[in-house]
């Protein structure tokens, strides 16, 4: 990315921000020219003070400089107060913004992405974009601001000896840039493996278990030491960098400053310059050092920072799930879902995962979806919920196109159990009424008992209040699972969608989990995505897929009659 590709992009983010910006230059310029006034009173100090031994004049010119200090105590506190209220209102919106837009991105984009590396990018790398929109490019126009005041005042007060001052900017603005470009490499080089080493953390500490039954502790603590070494190198490269060049620097200020102490015995000899305005001369002249080594540590800064651009620019520019211009919303859908010729394929797969793939299931009826793993069952699920476009071919709710409803709408018709119980650590109740928070208690009970979670829970110690712990931990798999199902029918969508509900269940333990359905089913359309036998005993039909498409649709036995129903929901 060039640095106007980085400035048109984020633009957006600064335009609103920009007078702001405005009046923060201002402030910063009122300062450097504090700052210049001060010298020249130095001179004054010198010339009618100091030289000729008399008080008098002291008067003055110390009332001036209390009167200076003061003002630019105001202007450096209003400018500092200002930059951070800025420079926070843009980190606020954009850090929310990607956020939001991560949440909105297609589930496929999460599998594919390590979790660490997405938060690395929320947190560290936004603040990268904020230090090169704001920090970086503020900073350079300060430089040239305070540049201008000091070069104007050195001019103005012997402008031979300013020019011969001028020699050593080019030698310091070449070591400056080759600096930059060393410490462009160290900078992405530590950037990226910042990414890598929460990463790594991130993965083995969300499967600890795993990590310890398999007795991997070491390969995990070593590849996250490889990593931690990684940055440390890093680190190093850069102080080798800083070490070589920083003195380089140096040399070339005093070389200047020498240069010009040799001249000013000259001024001073022929009288072009008083004492007085020979130290400020030299004073101004160390000042200007600062901004000129500034804008020369500027390049290295901005490249750092583009490291962390580019991996916040790349997150924002995944197409996330967003509502057409004219989608509408569907009132009080009865829950008819028909797929037509579906095509599906992952980015990067080789194959569709659906491919002209037909279902129709309405409500009153529970349709089992089986076969094979990576047949493309939970894809089915997916695009149901809106978390995938089909690349080809139609997805319908009551014959509507979900693509021309808004997602709010179309997911609003949907409920799921995912086949991961997604459990957050928070009380049954709260994990129960996420499916909508404004339920109220006899509704989240009534969701409850449906879901055959009611007896379960008023015997534990503390009720629906009980938190279930990381995941739910605390609770068994086949309670986690009806929680999971009260959950999805609190939502009270006419169509309810369960994958795989009986992973990991005993036959007794996923008949509880299932039972619920067939009540649940009479004004719903349930789609059961399982390979489960015992699941198949409560569809009505069974719908079976291969290689992602259908192979046949056939009726169970229904014979055997199905014992326990649970109240209805509505
Ligand atoms: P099932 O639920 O029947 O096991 P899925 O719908 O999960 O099958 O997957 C169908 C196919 O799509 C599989 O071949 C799987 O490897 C592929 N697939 C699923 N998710 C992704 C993804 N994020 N990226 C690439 N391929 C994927």
């Amino acid at each position: 990315m060039t640095v106007r590709d980085v400035i048109a992009g984020y633009w957006p983010y600064v335009r609103p921000l920009r007078w702001w910006m405005l009046l923060g230059l201002v402030l910063l310029a009122a300062q450097s020219l504090v700052g210049v006034v001060e010298i020249l009173l130095f001179q004054q100090l010198v010339d009618r003070v100091l030289v000729p031994a008399s008080v008098q004049p002291l008067l003055w010119i110390a009332g001036a400089y209390v009167g200076l200090n003061l003002l630019n105590a105001v202007l450096s506190g209003a400018d500092d107060i200002l930059g951070t209220w800025v420079s926070q209102r843009f980190l606020v919106r954009l850090r929310t913004d990607t956020f939001r837009h991560v949440l909105q991105l297609p589930q496929h984009h999460h599998d594919n992405r390590r979790l660490g590396d997405i938060l690395s990018r929320i947190t560290s790398d936004i603040r990268a974009v904020e230090s090169f929109m704001l920090g970086d490019l503020t900073a350079a126009v300060a430089a040239v601001i305070q540049l201008a005041f000091l070069l104007g005042a050195l001019f103005w007060l012997q402008w031979e000896l300013a020019l011969a001052s001028l020699v050593v900017v080019p030698l310091m603005w070449w070591v400056a840039t080759r600096f930059a470009r060393f410490v462009k490499d160290v900078s992405r080089e530590r950037a990226r493996r910042g990414g890598s080493l929460t990463a790594v953390a991130e993965e083995a500490l969300g499967s600890t278990a795993l990590v310890q039954t398999y007795d991997r502790e070491d390969d995990a603590v070593a590849s996250f030491h490889r990593q931690n070494r990684g940055i440390a190198a890093a680190q190093m490269a850069g102080a080798r960098v800083r070490a070589v060049f920083l003195p380089i620097v140096d040399l070339a200020e005093l070389v200047g400053l020498l240069v010009v102490v040799l001249l000013g015995v000259w001024a001073l000899h022929t009288d072009r310059l008083t004492l007085g305005g020979l130290l400020a001369f030299l004073t101004l002249m160390v000042q200007c050092y600062r901004p000129i080594r500034e804008l020369g540590d500027l390049l290295p800064s901005m490249y750092d920072a583009t490291a962390g651009i580019e991996r916040v620019t790349e997150l924002l520019r995944e197409e996330p799930l967003r509502d057409r211009p004219d989608a509408r919303t569907l009132e009080q859908p009865a829950g008819r879902i028909e797929l037509t010729g579906v095509r599906v394929r992952y980015p990067g797969a080789d194959r569709d995962a659906l491919d002209a793939f037909d279902l129709i299931a309405g409500p009153g009826e529970v349709v089992a979806l089986v076969g094979p793993s990576g047949a493309g069952k939970s894809t089915v699920a997916r695009l149901l919920t809106r978390q995938l476009e089909p690349d080809a071919g139609t997805v319908r709710l009551d014959g509507i196109e979900l693509a021309d409803l808004t997602l709010r709408s179309s997911r609003a018709a949907v409920s799921v159990v995912l086949q991961e119980t997604m459990l957050l650590d928070a009380s049954i109740r709260d994990n129960i009424a996420y499916a909508r928070p404004e339920a109220s208690d006899d509704e989240i009970a009534a969701a409850a008992r449906a879901a055959d979670v009611d007896d379960f829970v008023r015997a534990l110690p503390n009720g629906y209040a009980t938190r279930v712990g990381q995941r739910g931990r605390s609770l068994s798999g086949g309670q986690r699972q009806r929680i999971a199902l009260a959950r999805a029918l609190l939502r009270d969508a006419p169509v309810l969608v369960l994958d795989e509900p009986t992973t990991g269940l005993d036959p007794d333990t996923a008949r509880r989990v299932l039972a619920p359905l067939r009540a649940a089913s009479e004004e719903r359309t349930v789609l059961l995505i399982t390979h489960d036998p015992v699941a198949l005993e409560y569809a009505d039909r069974v719908v079976h897929l291969t290689e992602g498409h259908t192979v046949a649709t056939d009726q169970p036995d229904q014979s055997e009659p199905h014992t326990e129903f649970a109240g209805s929901m509505r």
